[in-house]
Order: structure tokens, then C-alpha cells, then sequence
């Protein structure tokens, strides 16, 4: 393979606090390595459509405490087709760009993938997306703040709670894993926590709940966006009748949770992989994801973090019923 003089940067899927963090390691530390660093705009759309701009490090001054994404981000029905990634590898070629950086998560490097095995394209993802549910890293980038916005809201919501003797139940993201859920819960001492990985928590949940009914009355119980076995409401409604008289509402947070200045923790590990991010590329180690495992960088395949599932902490899992 040719070596690497121009790179090119994308976020792409949904957006995640710390992206932009992400985005100035490439382009400063693409730069640094004497590279020409190219920003897409509105991810494989903008790909597509020849968005492409020149990235210069003081285009990237001031948005590393800045949340959503500067590129602006999209969901491309036409990088699915085999024309539109062809459109796309012509317009990098076009420019000189022989890597490619993507940010987001799985859905965008499925599309990442199939983009380098089809062109033998040196492409090398970054995790960004506030669920934390890919494989082969502990942390995917907006996921920390994420879990701030939502312990924040919940601590208001507990003072409410508590005034009136109210049982809120409050909806989290996290369509298709638990993490912000559990790890919320456990910060915001929630009387319950119901996530999608963990069959059986209703009935669990309503055992705690009448158990409890008497002693204390105000409770927060978490339910994580894509639990299956009741919707938030219906669990409202079967407290209120387990419970006659009680004050159940229900909270649904909503895109608040993604939103906002990132953490210390988010810009940190953002710009530790955008700059592992190039390096890859420089050593030709291509079609990985940069992870971060045990607080080290590490290379995954783009290809497992694809297939594999991330599995949510069960210690984590095994304290909460103990801190009801
Ligand atoms: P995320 O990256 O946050 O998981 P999506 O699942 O929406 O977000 O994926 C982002 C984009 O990645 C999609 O809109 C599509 O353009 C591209 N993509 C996803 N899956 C594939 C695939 N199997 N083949 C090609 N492109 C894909």
C-alpha cells in the first residue's frame, strides 16, 4: 500500500459529546506528523456528495469543550449501496486521500467495513456513541458525559420525588443495551433499574416496590430505553394498582442525555484515540477500531466489533440489588 500523506475525517451515526475532541487529536496530531488532514461533512452523505474541506489546525481552536459534532453527522441510505461506497472511494481518490477515519458507532463501521474490503481502503474507526455498547472497548466516547446529564437530571428529579412521596419512573437511552441505565442507578441509588440484557426484573422490580411501599414512598426507578418486557408505562400502571394511593409518574429524558459540554473524561480519552487514531493509519495497521481496555489503547478489528456483543458489567449487576 501507497504511504499515507492525506488522511480525511468523518463522525457519522448518532452524535456523542467528545467528537469533536476526537476531531481535533486527528487533525492536530495529523498535522504534527506532517499529514494534510481533510474534513467530510455530514459523514458518508457528505462522502458521497464530495463535502470534503481542508482541515487546518486553527479550524479545530475551541471545540474541544464543545458537545455534537463540528462535521455534523448523518444516517446515509445510500452508503449501503455498492454505487454510492464506489462514489465515495472515487471522490477520496480524487483528492489524494488514501485513510479514513471514522467516528461513530457499530452501524457506521459495518458501512466502514464493507467500505475498505470493497476498495482496499485503509480505514480506522473511532467508538463514538453515548450507549457504550461496542465491543472491544471499555468506553466509546460521549458515554461519561451521558451518564453525568442523566445523574444530574436525576438528582433534580429525586428532590421532586421526595417532596411530594412520588415513584418516578425515568426512561434513559440506550436502545439496545443497559449501560447508562446500570451505571446511572447505581450513581443515583435507584430503587430499581430495568435494562434489556436482564430477564425477569419486572416481577423483581414490583417485589421491591411493594415491599417498600410502607417504609418509604418516594422512589426512582430507572428503565433503559429498549427493556422489552413491559413498557415504562404499563409498569407505571401496574405499581399504581399494586400501590393504591400512590403518586407514580414517569420522566422520559429524551435527547438531553446527549447533549452539552464534555466531561474531562470524554475529552481526555477522545483525544488519546484520535491520536491513536493517525498513528494506526501511519503503521499501516488498517480496518481496526481504536479501543481503550484497561485504561490502555488497543486495535480491534473493525470486523469483530461488528459481529461481537458487549457484554455489561456483571459485578456491577450483582451490587445493585444489595444497595436497595
Ligand atoms: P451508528 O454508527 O451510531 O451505529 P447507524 O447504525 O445509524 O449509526 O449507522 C450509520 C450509517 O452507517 C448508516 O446510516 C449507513 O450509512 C452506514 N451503515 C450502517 N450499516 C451499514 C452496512 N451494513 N453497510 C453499509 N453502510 C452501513
Amino acid at each position: 500500500m501507497e504511504e499515507i500523506k492525506r488522511i480525511a475525517v468523518l463522525t457519522s451515526g448518532g452524535d456523542a459529546p467528545g467528537m469533536n475532541a476526537a476531531i481535533r487529536a486527528v487533525v492536530r496530531s495529523g498535522i504534527s506528523h506532517g499529514l494534510e488532514v481533510f474534513g467530510i461533512v455530514r459523514g458518508y452523505d457528505g462522502l458521497i456528495g464530495n463535502e470534503i474541506k481542508r482541515m487546518q489546525s486553527q479550524e479545530v481552536s475551541n471545540i474541544l469543550q464543545t458537545g455534537g459534532t463540528i462535521l455534523k453527522t448523518a444516517r446515509s441510505e445510500e452508503f449501503m449501496t455498492l454505487q454510492g461506497r464506489k462514489k465515495a472511494y472515487d471522490n477520496l481518490i480524487s483528492k489524494g486521500i488514501n485513510g479514513l477515519i471514522v467516528i461513530g458507532g457499530d452501524g457506521s463501521f459495518a458501512g466502514a467495513s464493507r467500505f475498505a474490503g470493497e476498495h482496499n481502503f485503509a480505514v480506522v474507526g473511532i467508538p463514538g456513541t453515548i450507549d457504550n455498547d461496542l465491543y472491544g472497548t471499555d468506553y466509546t466516547i460521549g458515554y461519561d458525559t451521558a451518564l453525568n446529564n442523566v445523574v444530574d437530571a436525576v438528582d433534580k428529579i429525586r428532590d421532586t420525588a421526595s417532596s411530594h412521596n412520588r415513584i418516578f419512573f425515568v426512561e434513559v437511552m440506550g436502545r439496545e443495551a443497559g449501560f447508562i441505565a446500570l451505571r446511572s442507578g447505581i450513581a443515583t441509588g435507584a430503587e430499581a433499574i430495568l435494562i434489556p440484557e436482564v430477564e425477569g426484573q419486572v416481577k423483581q422490580m414490583m417485589k421491591t416496590m411493594t415491599n417498600r411501599g410502607e417504609i418509604k414512598k418516594s422512589s426512582i426507578i430507572i428503565v433503559a430505553e429498549g427493556e422489552r418486557e413491559a413498557s415504562i408505562w404499563e409498569m407505571a400502571d401496574m405499581v399504581r394498582k399494586e400501590l393504591p394511593g400512590s403518586d407514580v409518574r414517569v420522566s422520559i429524558l429524551g435527547h438531553i442525555q446527549r447533549g452539552g459540554r464534555p466531561t474531562a473524561y470524554d475529552r481526555v480519552s477522545a483525544s488519546r484515540m484520535g491520536v491513536a487514531a493517525v498513528d494506526a493509519l501511519l503503521n499501516k495497521k488498517n480496518n481496526v477500531m481504536v479501543g481503550l481496555v484497561n485504561n490502555k489503547i488497543t486495535l480491534v478489528p473493525l470486523s469483530k466489533t461488528i459481529k461481537l456483543h458487549k457484554e455489561v458489567n456483571r459485578d456491577l449487576l450483582a451490587i445493585v440489588d444489595l444497595l436497595v
